[in-house]
């Protein structure tokens, strides 16, 4: 039953979101959806240039803007909006109505951190939630939920094909009192950057069990422990991300105390399956936001009186208007995706919900490529340098198709269940033949004649 709140069909927030959505949207999620829309075309917006200045000056410290800005937000009560209702420490939306959150938020990169709402934090805090005993919860899930540091996940390894998880090989020896660590890491954010002060590591701790899903676990290592090097700062595709950044490590007998060990020894797969969920998804929902401000840059462009070759706007000559309707209709469709694997999960569950989100995985970034690529076309030569934000837009969704597990693992995985499918199908197209016959009896006609393989 459509709900008959009439700012959902005249206020900004709401102009995409698709009326089967508007339908399901509670008055807690309208009044955030609201209140985050807001709070990025004024605040978040307008700062964006204040935003590269101040990291200009000091890379790897997170600027003194957005340490404004997250003290507003959470007084505004829009801090961890991403956190699903069904946890005790959740805000209250569910996966759905924080999706049309997380898009408005992805219009500026770095807004989702003035909200608590950014990658990692987001995958890691749901994970500790879901995973650690009280005593832990509040060492490490209050004060990221609090915004008081920062946190890395640390799976991916340099050594190994790490989309297999099976394959990780950083060393982990258990003893009474300690886990002593050993072996390389990429990736996971910088510890350059002081306010990121844990790992969420996954390693292998009993590699001679028989059983592959129980050979690894998954702790804590405070960033600052002995023996924890950060070789270099990762660079992607030439950007370095900073002020958090993406660091490569070595672990020289790192100790930490068995404490630090989540849900215990040889459990790091159930784990890694727990966070399998949302997490997984909340880059697609903010590149949706990001392809939103490449199309819309792509409309300002059109209408550019400065600019007209042949004596025409940009947006006059055809090909242009027909790359604005394959935008348009692009980021549209994406969305659909996105929403449907939210309400999916909402609905039936995380696993569940595995095949929408790997569509998502898969189809979101890679569509969205190609929009953000017509809109640097269609901005010239500016559209590939710094005078447009779509050089690193368009960065965003092209490591959106690695990052969280990369495409073609969704795809194979998506590929292999479907074929699981074929028998069904083969066993219908016997049945369809088996009445083909009987229809060809009672008609007076012979099969042979009009005969195809189905
Ligand atoms: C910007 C960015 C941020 C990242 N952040 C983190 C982070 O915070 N923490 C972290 O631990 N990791 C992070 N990663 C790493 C990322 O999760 C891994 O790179 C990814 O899971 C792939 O693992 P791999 O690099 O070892 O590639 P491999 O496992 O070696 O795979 C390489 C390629 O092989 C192919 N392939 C692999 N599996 C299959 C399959 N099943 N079917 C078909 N083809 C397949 C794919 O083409 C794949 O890209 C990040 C990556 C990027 C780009």
């Amino acid at each position: 039953m459509a709900t008959s709140n009439s700012k959902l069909d005249t206020h900004p927030a709401f102009a995409r979101i698709p009326p089967w959505v508007k339908a399901k949207l509670r008055p807690i999620a309208i009044e955030k959806i609201e209140q985050v829309y807001n709070w990025v075309e004024t605040e978040c917006i307008p700062a964006e240039r204040i935003y590269k200045a101040q990291l200009a000056k000091h890379r790897w410290q997170t600027p003194e803007i957005i340490h404004e800005l997250r003290t507003k937000a959470k007084a505004q009560g829009l801090f961890n909006l991403f956190l699903p209702n069904h946890f005790e420490e959740s805000p209250g939306l569910t996966n759905l109505e924080y999706s049309c959150c997380a898009e408005l938020m992805g219009r500026v990169y770095w807004a989702p951190q003035t909200m608590n709402c950014h990658a990692p934090e987001t995958g890691n805090m749901e994970l500790l939630a879901k995973y650690c005993t009280p005593e832990q919860k509040k060492r490490w899930l209050y004060p990221l939920m609090n915004g008081e540091m920062s946190s890395a996940y640390s799976m991916t390894e340099p050594d190994v094909a790490s989309s297999d998880a099976t394959n990780i090989g950083i060393k982990m020896e258990i003893t009474d009192k300690e886990v002593i660590i050993n072996g390389r890491k990429l990736y996971g954010n910088c510890k350059t950057n002081e306010e990121m002060q844990l790992f969420i590591l996954m390693g292998c701790s009993d590699p001679g069990n028989k059983q592959p899903w129980n050979r690894h676990t998954t702790l804590v290592v405070p960033a600052n422990s002995k023996g924890l090097t950060q070789v270099r700062n990762l660079t992607i595709m030439g950007y370095d991300w900073a002020p958090e950044g993406h660091g490569e490590y070595i672990y020289e007998n790192v100790r930490v105390p068995i404490e630090n060990i989540i849900l215990g020894p040889g459990r790091a797969f159930e784990i890694a399956q727990g966070r399998l969920g949302p997490g997984r998804i909340h880059h697609c929902m903010r590149l949706i936001g990001q392809a939103e401000r490449a199309y819309e840059l792509a409309l300002i462009r059109c209408i550019e009186p400065n600019k007209k070759p042949r004596g025409k706007l940009i947006g006059e000559f055809d090909s242009n208007i027909e790359r604005i309707a394959d935008m348009r209709m692009t980021i549209d469709s994406m969305r659909l995706v996105v929403l449907n694997a939210a309400d999916t999960m909402d609905l039936q569950g995380n696993k569940a919900g595995r095949y929408a989100i790997a569509q998502s995985k898969i189809l979101v970034p890679n569509a969205l490529l190609k929009v953000i690529d017509e809109a640097m076309q269609m901005y010239g030569g500016q559209g590939l340098t710094q005078h447009t934000p779509l050089p690193e837009i368009w960065t965003y969704a092209r490591f959106v198709r690695v990052a969280d597990g990369p495409d073609s693992a969704h795809r194979h995985q998506v590929g292999r269940d479907q074929m699981k499918t074929a028998k069904e199908f083969r066993g219908r197209a016997e049945q369809y033949t088996k009445r083909y016959r009987e229809l060809c009896k009672k008609w007076g006609l012979k099969p042979e004649e009009f005969w195809g393989i189905v």
